[in-house]
């Protein structure tokens, strides 16, 4: 029986990013992407339209926080060094929240690497996303692989050099925007936008967008793989979190091999062959210029584009899809062997990635629970060192402290700052006669530490011991029965050999 085939159009494609190629003194030979449609490919799009989306847009969300806070929902600022996420706001000294971020995100990215491999990579990097974008571009106005190539290799004209230009500038305009929001992080976008446009703007801003779009243009528009390949350290990390149960994107040569092309099936027969009919769609499609069929590569992102381009072959030749299908090395390997089950699914699932999602999830949970039972208010004191202590005319002694009260509300609040522990003493503000043995009242702003210089006054006779601790004691006055207290031990001292010193 003769098999028909649809026929398939052979590309002259050939991987240019082999590790046998690769050198860092080899000139790098330009990859040429060809555009490819298929499952894989849509969800490239939409990932990119999402988190490009998210990054332009976020530092322009308002948020509500009254009179005394800045309205941007997202906002690291440096000035008053606070960082502003929709409702929630990290002092600097809350910054182990920030730690615990970072650790999630540590931990999320070994969970997401050992199961589904560098999907990372594959979809979400910013070098892959910007990179996509900007082929995006090149493919509007310089058209697919074939004529980008033709446009490569002619000779300077008029119409190459407009084609080039234009590009160039999108691509510009595209670095600019992406830098200029990333400043927008820093400061409130509105005002910030108009004093950068106004040329009123810090230099810092300047300097951070011309680096920025330097650094996108570069990367994005010439350099592409070859910060996978040779920049970014991730893919040599990620080969250490990869284990035969991870899902790779594979050829499936037990399946495809011995390839051949339509026209060698035509002449011997299509049982001399697998299911790989040469046509090299899949390394044309390759953003990252490499053949899959070689088996798994460093260089390989996991974009799964050659999975689309491959399927898109296949179901043109009336064959199953999948030649090319995310699959981990175990199921490769039954399927070699065939001992696979047909029926038993990919086993990517595995005690480990439990583990990681119970260590992710912990610490999501601790950090939320802390974030919920964290306190608005704070004090710390800081007992003076020199002199320790002050002898008065009338035999009392006097201690001298730095106290500071953290509002972490955003309305102003008045605090009753007084003191326990300490029987007999009386405490008031440098500056001030007004002496007080029950507290006294401090107005701090909203969102602002006030920092204020308290002495503590006693008669030595009443204290047993050369250095007594003692509390600083700070409450919301106006809070009712739920107010914010805050409190930190101090040491009030007292000259040696008194008459009942131990
Ligand atoms: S080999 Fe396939 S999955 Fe890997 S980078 Fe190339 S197109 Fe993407
Ligand atoms: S693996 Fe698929 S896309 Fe690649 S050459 Fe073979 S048939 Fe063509």
């Amino acid at each position: 029986m003769t098999t028909v085939y649809k026929d398939v159009d052979r590309i002259e494609a050939d991987a240019v990013n082999k590790p046998e190629q690769r050198s860092l003194y080899a000139a790098r030979v330009k990859v040429h992407p060809k555009r490819t449609h298929g499952t894989f490919r849509t969800l490239k799009w939409w990932v990119m339209a999402i988190t490009l989306t998210i990054y332009y847009v976020t530092p322009w969300l308002r948020w509500d926080r009254g009179d005394f806070a800045p309205h941007q929902a997202v906002l690291v600022d440096l000035a008053t060094r606070r960082f502003y996420f929709f409702f929630i706001e990290i002092w600097p000294q809350e910054f182990y929240f920030v730690g615990g971020l970072l650790v999630m995100a540590g931990v999320g990215l070994f969970l997401i690497t050992s199961t589904v491999g560098r999907a990372w990579c594959g979809y979400t990097c910013p070098q892959t996303v910007w990179t996509d974008l900007f082929l995006v571009i090149e493919r509007f106005v310089e058209g697919d692989r074939n004529a980008r190539i033709k446009l490569d290799a002619a000779p300077w004209s008029f119409h190459k050099i407009a084609l080039r230009s234009t590009k160039i500038a999108i691509w510009l305009l595209i670095a600019m925007a992406t830098g200029g929001a990333w400043i927008f992080y820093f400061a409130d976008a509105p005002t910030l936008a108009y004093n950068f446009f106004t040329l009123n703007a810090a230099p810092v801003a300047y300097s951070t967008v011309a680096v920025l779009t330097g650094t996108t243009f570069i990367f994005a528009g010439f350099m592409r793989e070859q910060v996978c390949t040779y920049m970014c350290p991730w893919p040599r990390i990620q080969s250490a979190m990869l284990d035969e149960h991870s899902l790779v994107v594979t050829y499936n040569d037990w399946r495809g091999e011995p390839r051949g092309s339509q026209r060698d099936r035509r002449q011997h027969g299509e049982t001399t062959y697998g299911d790989c009919i040469d046509c090299n769609l899949c390394v044309a499609v390759c953003p990252e210029g490499i053949d899959i069929r070689d088996g798994q590569q460093l260089e390989c992102i996991t974009c799964a584009l050659c999975i689309d381009a491959c399927n898109s072959v296949m179901e043109k030749i009336g064959k199953p899809r999948g030649l090319i299908s995310y699959s981990t090395l175990s199921d490769y390997t039954a399927h070699e062997a065939g001992t696979r089950d047909p029926d038993q699914w990919p086993s990517f699932i595995r005690p480990r990635t439990f583990i990681y999602i119970f260590v992710w999830g912990m610490i999501g949970i601790g950090l939320l629970v802390l974030l919920v039972m964290r306190d608005r208010l704070d004090v710390n004191v800081l007992h003076d060192r020199n002199p320790l202590y002050v002898q008065l005319s009338d035999g009392n002694i006097s201690n001298g402290y730095s106290v500071k009260i953290l509002n972490k509300r955003t309305e102003p609040r008045t605090f009753r700052l007084s003191i326990e522990g300490l029987p007999g003493a009386v405490m008031y503000l440098a500056g001030s006669t007004k002496e007080s043995n029950t507290g006294l009242n401090i107005d701090v702003g909203a969102d602002r530490v006030r920092d204020i210089k308290v002495y503590v006054k006693m008669d030595p006779k009443r204290l047993k011991h050369r250095e007594t601790d003692f509390r600083f004691v700070a409450v919301d006055i106006n809070g009712g029965k739920s107010a914010d207290r805050a409190l930190t031990v101090a040491h009030f001292q007292r000259p040696p050999k008194q008459g009942n010193e131990e």
